[in-house]
């Protein structure tokens, strides 16, 4: 068995140990006689793993009890429409706020705008290729909107918030699937935060969102799988959810836990990311697009001086171990994506692959 340093954008590394658990698990899960995957959904064995992984999550980003906590499918994507659905009961009068950063951004404002026409977008940094994150004073935001909706990580583009926009007595809503887990968060500073888990939190599937309860139940006109208060009123379980992905989201909120949480996967992404910033900055040879205040410790795009030479610096990079560092082709170039579980070793191995790199074509 070889394990490569994958730095895939999403599905994503997990922690080893996580996979060696899920493993040892598979045939007989702790004495049941049967996987996770076998077990019914209302089992007792079952209903304590998502019990478990729910008050980890808790636990790990101090969700306040004024907080429901869902496990959701349809990834981040259908959140795109079940927000502005959920939170938003006239469409003919109210409104809400997008702040653009990206592509994803795009393709949320485009849901809400199916769901009622006035959409606005507080700011956006289009003009610039998405290279940086709008500053506060560049929100031009409506106090009268129904919510204010961001993206805290650019998962294509590179970057991320370091601060929490101000957004006064209007609900604050993050799309955090590409950053979720790796810093502190304030989660009183927002009325929702949803993260596909396929990035961050585990394999694709579920999708976690972290609502306000008084932000839910304002549409009595909802399909039942879309509501948000009937899905927090059945604990997820309107039907069956997803028991694998859950479960391996379990195993990953323990593995944080293990880790010394939250705040050490900040301490460990801060040093990741440097590390490779400053090897990108220190070369001629190597380039990133993005405004540095606005550089994501997630998702680092880079590009090299002499494009031509970007297929062999991936086939290279393939030979050494180091794979899925091709760029979404609307940057173009690398992007090496460095979650919590890509260990600072791999980082170490794709700097030296860069050196490597340059000093035989540069
Ligand atoms: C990957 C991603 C999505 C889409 O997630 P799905 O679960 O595939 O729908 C949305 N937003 C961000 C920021 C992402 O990184």
């Amino acid at each position: 068995m070889r394990r490569v340093y994958n730095f895939s954008a999403g599905p994503a590394v997990l922690p080893v140990p996580v996979l060696e658990r899920a493993r040892d698990e598979m045939l007989d899960y702790r004495g049941c006689g049967m996987s996770v995957m076998e077990m019914s959904h209302r089992s007792k064995d079952y209903m304590a793993i998502i019990a478990n992984a729910e008050a980890l999550l808790r636990e790990l980003m101090g969700i306040g009890e004024d907080y429901a906590v869902l496990f959701l499918q349809g990834g981040a994507t259908l959140q795109f429409s079940m927000i502005p659905m959920n939170l938003i009961h006239d469409p003919a009068t109210q409104t809400a706020d997008y702040i653009m950063t990206g592509s994803w951004s795009e393709k949320a404002y485009a849901e809400a705008k199916k769901i009622f026409a006035d959409v606005r977008q507080a700011a956006s940094s289009k003009g610039v290729n998405y290279s940086r994150i709008p500053r506060q004073e560049e929100l031009t935001l409506n106090p009268g909107a129904a919510y204010v909706h961001m993206t805290s990580n650019n998962t294509i583009f590179g970057t991320e918030y370091h601060h929490v926009p101000e957004t006064g007595a209007v609900p604050l809503v993050a799309d955090a699937s590409s950053n979720i887990l790796s810093r502190p968060v304030d989660v009183s500073r927002f009325g929702l935060i949803y993260a596909g888990a396929q990035k961050n939190l585990g394999p694709s599937g579920v999708t976690v969102v972290i609502v306000r309860k008084d932000l839910m139940g304002r549409n009595a006109n909802m399909p039942v799988m879309l509501d948000y208060q009937a899905q927090a009123k059945e604990g997820s379980m309107l039907n069956t959810p997803p028991t694998y992905a859950i479960y391996i989201l379990g195993l990953v909120l323990e593995w944080v836990k293990e880790q010394g949480g939250v705040a050490e996967m900040e301490r460990r992404n801060i040093v990741k990311a440097d590390k490779l910033y400053a090897a990108i900055d220190g070369s001629p040879f190597y380039a990133c697009p993005t405004e540095p205040a606005s550089r994501s410790r997630m998702n680092v795009p880079f590009t090299l001086a002499r494009p031509e030479l970007t297929d062999a610096f991936l086939a290279g990079a393939k030979a050494a171990g180091l794979v899925t560092l091709k760029g979404h082709r609307s940057v173009g170039g690398m992007r090496a994506s460095i979650y919590n579980a890509m260990p600072e070793a791999g980082v170490d191995a794709l700097i030296a692959f860069m050196r490597e790199f340059e000093r035989s074509n540069g």
